[in-house]
């Protein structure tokens, strides 16, 4: 990874010896890469997993919905009516 800076845990190793005997001594920190995100990569992963997760849950609602013989729409406003208020007709 580019701007990735070396793991202050394992020093870059990905391993820590004096736990071998756990997971074979990989660092928990760095999950044994040895190195660690900046604070902006680890922003734009967590946005990448949120998008990801929010057209996942969509999928999952759509299909739910059409169980359900509802739209997309419909499905939300009764599964969590806060989050997704009626919309008023014009
Ligand atoms: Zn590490």
């Amino acid at each position: 990874m580019a701007n990735s800076f070396e793991c202050f845990k394992c020093g870059g190793k990905g391993k820590i010896e004096a736990f071998s005997h756990i997971e074979n001594g990989d660092c928990f920190q760095c999950g044994g890469t040895g190195r660690l995100m900046t604070r902006e990569q680890r922003a734009q992963r967590a946005k990448e997993i949120a998008a990801k997760h929010e057209r996942d849950l969509e999928v999952y609602e759509t299909k739910l919905a059409k169980g359900c013989g509802l739209t997309l729409k419909e499905y939300r406003h009764i599964a969590d009516p806060k989050r997704y208020p009626r919309e008023v007709a014009a």
